[in-house]
């Protein structure tokens, strides 16, 4: 029932809290059936920044390393991307990066939320503890809205991170996801399903089915991605994801080439009912 999707969500040995060069992951991609994979490692800052993330002098072996997948696997789709921290006055470090290779996507994330605050690292949470949660979702919430407006990215990630320990400010949460939404409508930007979600303390998907609701109904274009961290993680979780796109009323996905999307079916026609090859990550 489900086709081939593509994974374009992957991280490599070179961001330092992840396993698996790209040839491993190809290998990896062809076992479970993905229809393409695509390398996002996180983005290199033009001076040391932290310590989650590639130097900038180790750009050139990442591309190497996708080429060297490329060559081993000619069969399989593999496209070449970045996951890039948008940092509000590092957009111009972004559109140097955006001329520095001939990428297939660039995704936009926020993690930080303030200088020094990646909201997602475990060494700060004791600030939701002692702090507003609503208030961190607003942060964060606005900064999200500020990378999908910056328009120097083709998909956004993790959509709604800052729940990943399972702290989410009471009552309605439409008003965070509502300006990001109109967001992604006004600028023609996608967003993904993450299912590394599914592998945190909040045990599901980022976003939430009330924020792919919106989206739908906004027409906004979807991605369905693991986040792997290792090659068990590739498309890890995709049967709960592409079940969550369609209770929202997804029947589409996105392909990225050359900075440039195609449209695919989410669901084939009637080709059986076996969607278990997704069940084979973590
Ligand atoms: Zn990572
Ligand atoms: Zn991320």
């Amino acid at each position: 029932m489900t086709p081939a999707l593509a994974d374009y969500h992957v991280h490599t040995p070179l961001c330092r809290h992840a396993q698996g060069w790209p040839v491993d992951y190809a290998r990896v991609a062809i076992e479970r059936g993905l229809a393409e994979i695509g390398f996002s490692d996180h983005s290199p800052m033009p001076e040391y920044f932290d310590d989650w993330r590639m130097l900038l002098e180790e750009l050139p072996g990442y591309l190497e390393s996708v080429e060297q997948a490329r060559a081993a696997f000619p069969s399989l789709p593999i496209r070449l991307g970045l996951e890039v921290d948008f940092i509000p006055g590092q957009e111009e470090w972004i559109a140097r990066l955006a001329g520095m290779a001939d990428w297939d996507y660039l995704i936009g994330s926020v993690h930080y939320i303030a200088p020094g605050w990646d909201v997602d690292n475990p060494a700060h949470l004791a600030r939701f503890e002692h702090g507003s949660v609503a208030g961190i979702w607003r942060l964060y919430f606005d900064a999200y809205e500020k990378c999908i407006r910056s328009g120097l990215f083709d998909f956004v990630a993790h959509p709604d991170l800052p729940k990943k320990f399972g702290h989410r400010p009471p009552g309605d949460l439409r008003p965070y996801y509502e300006p990001v939404v109109a967001a992604l409508a006004d600028t023609g930007v996608a967003f993904e399903i993450n299912t590394a979600g599914l592998r945190k303390p909040v045990g599901e998907c980022y976003p939430s089915l009330e924020f792919l609701k919106l989206a739908r109904a906004a027409g906004v274009g979807l991605l369905i991605n693991s986040d792997a961290h290792s090659p068990a993680e590739l498309g890890a979780g995709f049967d709960a994801a592409v079940a969550l796109a369609v209770e929202a009323g997804y029947a589409e996905t996105l392909r990225f080439a050359k900075r440039t999307r195609t449209t695919v079916p989410l669901l084939a026609e009637s080709d059986g009912t076996d969607s278990s090859k997704w069940s084979g990550g973590a």
